[in-house]
C-alpha cells in the first residue's frame, strides 16, 4: 500500500513562501524530473522523503512581460506555453521544440529545467547565451542571480530552502541586431536527450564582432563558457579569418572534457561540439549584418 505524505497546494505564492519558510519542502513544478527521480519499479508510487509543494498552478510564477528591453518568463510557465507566446525569440522555441514530446511539454516547465541543473538540460545553453538573470523570492524578499552562478553542478543549484525560482530574466532581448543560433544533436530531432547542444549569439557592428557568447551543453558538469575567449573574438572583422577560426576553436577544445556515458562517447561529443562552433563562427547569414 503506498505511503501517505503531505502534499500542499496553496493558492497564493505568499502562502507557498511561507510553508517552505516553515519547513523543508520538495517543490514541484510540471513533476516531470522529480517524478522520474523518485521513481523505484513499475507501478509503485515515487518515494519523495519530504513534504511536497506543489507551484505549478501558481499565477505569479506564469507570466511573460516585456520590461522596458528586457523579457520576463514566469518560472512555471510549461513548454507549450512559451511555444505559443509571441514574445518568446525563436531560438529559444527551436530549443523547446526539440524537447521530449507535446506530453511532457504540456507539463515541464522553463523553471523546472534550470533548477533540475542537468548537463542536458537543453533550454540552459541558450539562457546562458542570453546572460539570463533568475529572480528568486522568499519570504525575506528578492534576490537576482546570473544563471552561471545558480547552477553549481548537475543537480546542483544555490538555491536556498526557503526560496522559489520566480522569473527568468532575458535582459536586452528586445534590442535587436543580435543572431542566436541553437544546435541539438541527439538521436531524434525531438523527445531525445542530448548527446551535445550549442548556442551562440553575435552581435555585429560596422563588420566587426561587438558582442559574441558561446556556450555548449551535455559536454561537462555544466553548460562551458569562457567570457575569456569570447574577449578575444571582440573586435575582429566578420568574416572570420581562418587562422582566427583555428585559433578559437583550438581554445575550447582544451576545456571541452566531455564524458563516455549510455548517450555517447566522450571522443563523438567533442568532435561535434568542436563542429557546431565551426559551423557557428563560419556562418554565412550574419556576415551582411
Ligand atoms: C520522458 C521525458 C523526456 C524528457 N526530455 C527532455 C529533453 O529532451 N530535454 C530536456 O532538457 N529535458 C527533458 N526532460 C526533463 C524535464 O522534462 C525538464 O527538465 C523540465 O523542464 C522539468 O520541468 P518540471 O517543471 O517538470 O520540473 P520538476 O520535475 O517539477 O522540478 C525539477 C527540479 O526543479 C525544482 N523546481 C522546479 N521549479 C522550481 C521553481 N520555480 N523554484 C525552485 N525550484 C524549482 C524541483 O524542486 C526539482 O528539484 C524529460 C523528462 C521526461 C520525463
Amino acid at each position: 500500500m503506498a505511503e501517505k505524505i503531505t502534499a500542499y497546494r496553496f493558492d497564493r505564492l505568499e502562502q507557498t513562501l511561507s510553508q517552505l519558510n516553515k519547513e523543508d519542502c520538495a517543490i514541484i513544478a510540471g513533476g516531470t524530473d522529480v517524478m522520474v527521480l523518485h521513481k523505484s519499479r513499475r507501478g509503485v508510487p515515487p518515494k519523495i522523503l519530504k513534504p511536497i509543494v506543489f507551484i505549478d498552478h501558481l499565477f505569479e510564477l506564469k507570466q511573460v512581460y516585456q520590461n522596458q528591453k528586457d523579457l520576463h518568463i514566469g518560472a512555471c510557465c510549461t513548454y507549450s506555453e512559451l511555444l505559443d507566446n509571441p514574445l518568446i525569440p525563436i531560438a529559444l522555441k527551436k530549443a523547446i521544440k526539440t524537447i521530449a514530446a507535446p506530453a511532457i511539454r504540456n507539463r515541464g516547465t522553463l523553471g523546472g529545467n534550470i533548477c533540475n541543473a542537468s548537463p542536458a538540460g537543453d533550454t540552459l545553453p541558450l539562457l546562458y547565451v542570453y546572460n539570463a538573470k533568475l529572480l528568486l523570492r522568499s519570504v525575506v524578499g528578492d534576490r537576482v542571480v546570473a544563471i552561471n552562478d545558480f547552477i553549481q553542478g548537475p543537480r546542483r543549484v544555490g538555491r536556498f530552502q526557503n526560496e522559489i525560482l520566480v522569473e527568468i530574466i532575458l535582459p536586452s532581448v528586445f534590442e535587436g541586431g543580435a543572431h542566436i543560433v541553437f544546435e541539438k544533436v541527439g538521436n531524434r530531432n525531438a523527445d531525445a536527450i542530448a548527446k551535445v547542444s550549442f548556442a551562440g549569439y553575435i552581435r555585429i557592428s560596422k563588420e566587426r564582432i561587438d558582442d559574441i557568447r558561446v556556450a555548449f551543453g551535455a559536454v561537462g558538469p555544466t553548460m562551458v563558457r569562457s567570457i575569456d575567449i569570447e574577449k578575444k573574438l571582440i573586435g575582429k572583422p566578420i568574416p572570420l579569418s581562418d587562422a582566427d577560426i583555428t585559433s578559437i576553436v583550438s581554445d575550447y577544445e582544451k576545456i571541452i572534457k566531455p564524458i563516455d556515458d549510455q548517450r555517447s562517447t566522450a571522443g563523438y561529443r567533442k568532435t561535434v561540439a568542436l563542429n557546431l562552433l565551426r559551423y557557428f563562427l563560419c556562418l554565412k547569414q550574419y556576415q551582411s549584418h
